[in-house]
């Protein structure tokens, strides 16, 4: 059986095909830029990237270009339309309603819309993915997964924030959390790696990204994560700034002049890594700005690491203990000096990694010492497969 998993952005579309009698990927790739042309489709065959420039003035006119690809590329993975037997869509927020993955009917796609408001930049770009595919594979089952699902079952004294109970009640304004499916899927590949049941085990999974997350995973349930409302709260990331004090924008505001869309600019797009450094909202620029000695870069790392060491003591405090730690995405599976200064002087909280160990980037391999109480992993994420074997359960 294969499946087309689809991640839209808002002038982009990822895919990958599964066959999932062995869970592989067939064929995946990128198109850039849609709606301002030139748009590019970036795309691998045997193993080699493929980037040509392609007509792609809307998300429908570049899931069209997917599908031709597929079926009339180089190296063609299909033969017929037929052969996809479904469309599994990352969406970003579930809002209250989506607990779940779900197989998406008009009622689905009105309810995600409802949550529009909620996550401005993503859920719009989900939706125009959703509909293009509709339009283009109209009798193929479509499914969507959520980013907050993973995170909706977290206890109402961790997703409220203490403000008006009024805001909650009549808004839904409360911590959601995202990046569920990538905590998922590492948290449940540890427990496989260290070979116990999930349900036994305390694990911290740290997303770090451009964006950035850390999750508790108690039992194999989130029951906290470090974004709330929206993406901004938590760890400082690429652009974003992270958890401050409310009263500073506030303060922008009403001392500086600042409107309310500028404050959500400089928090979402010119703080964090950018902010701090004040030239790359990249670790890659950072690391090697730090190491040629730029004070900037290296404050802009110390603070980065610092903020996530924070939030591995509180969360070993609420699931009173540790078993495995798991670093994940760009940054995470990448980035050895940064685990080490994350992990560096935890030896009281049973962490020690094994510099040795740890000196590699992009694979699936245990990094703590043989003496270390808690165990450390680096696992890349793989979202996609999370979405594509979701999307083989709910239609079978
Ligand atoms: P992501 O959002 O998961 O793609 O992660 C992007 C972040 O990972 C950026 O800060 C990159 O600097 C960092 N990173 C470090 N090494 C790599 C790498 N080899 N490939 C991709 N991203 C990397």
């Amino acid at each position: 059986m294969k499946i087309l998993v689809v991640n839209c952005g808002s002038s982009s579309l990822k895919y990958q095909l599964f066959d999932m009698e062995k869970e592989e990927v067939i064929a995946k790739g990128i198109i850039e830029r849609i709606g301002t042309p030139p748009s590019y489709l970036t795309y691998s065959v045997n193993g080699e990237k493929k980037r040509k420039e392609v007509s792609a003035g809307n998300h429908t006119e570049a899931f069209k270009v997917v599908i031709d690809t597929l079926l009339n590329g180089v190296n063609p993975v299909i033969s017929s339309i037929e052969e996809i037997k479904a469309v599994g869509h990352r969406v970003v927020h579930g809002g209250e309603k989506f607990k779940e993955p779900t197989i998406i009917d008009d009622e689905v796609i009105a309810e995600i819309e409802k949550n529009n408001e909620l996550a401005p930049l993503h859920n719009p770009a989900g939706l125009a993915g959703i509909r293009a595919s509709m339009e283009v594979l109209p009798n193929v089952h479509q499914t969507a997964v959520f980013d907050t699902s993973f995170h909706s079952n977290m206890p109402k004294y961790a997703y409220l924030y203490a403000i008006p109970m009024r805001f909650y009640r009549d808004y839904r304004i409360r911590r959601y959390g995202f990046h569920g499916t990538s905590h998922y899927y590492v948290a449940n590949r540890a427990a496989q790696l260290v070979g116990r049941p999930i349900e036994e085990l305390k694990i911290v999974t740290c997303h770090l990204g451009n964006g950035c997350s850390i999750s508790a995973v108690k039992g194999g349930r989130s029951i906290d994560t470090s974004m709330g409302f929206t993406p901004l709260e938590g760890l400082i990331m690429g652009t974003r700034s992270g958890d401050l004090d409310p009263a500073i924008p506030l303060y922008l505001m009403r001392n500086l002049n600042y409107t309310a869309e500028e404050v959500d600019d400089i928090l979402n797009k010119e703080s964090g890594l950018l902010g701090i450094s004040e030239f790359s909202n990249d670790m890659r620029d950072i690391m090697k700005a730090a190491e040629e000695g730029n004070q900037n870069a290296k404050l802009a790392m110390e603070m980065f690491c610092y903020r996530i060491k924070k939030y591995i003591g509180a969360y070993t405090a609420i699931m009173n203990g540790l078993d495995v730690l798991v670093f994940t995405a760009g940054i995470g599976e990448n980035e050895p000096e940064i685990r080490e200064m994350v992990c560096d002087d935890m030896d009281y909280l049973g962490i020690k990694i094994d510099p040795q160990k740890n000196n590699f980037k992009g694979q699936e391999k245990e990094i703590s010492a043989s003496d270390s109480k808690v165990k450390v992993w680096v696992i890349p994420t793989n979202e996609e497969l999370v979405i594509a074997r979701e999307t083989a359960r709910l239609i079978s």
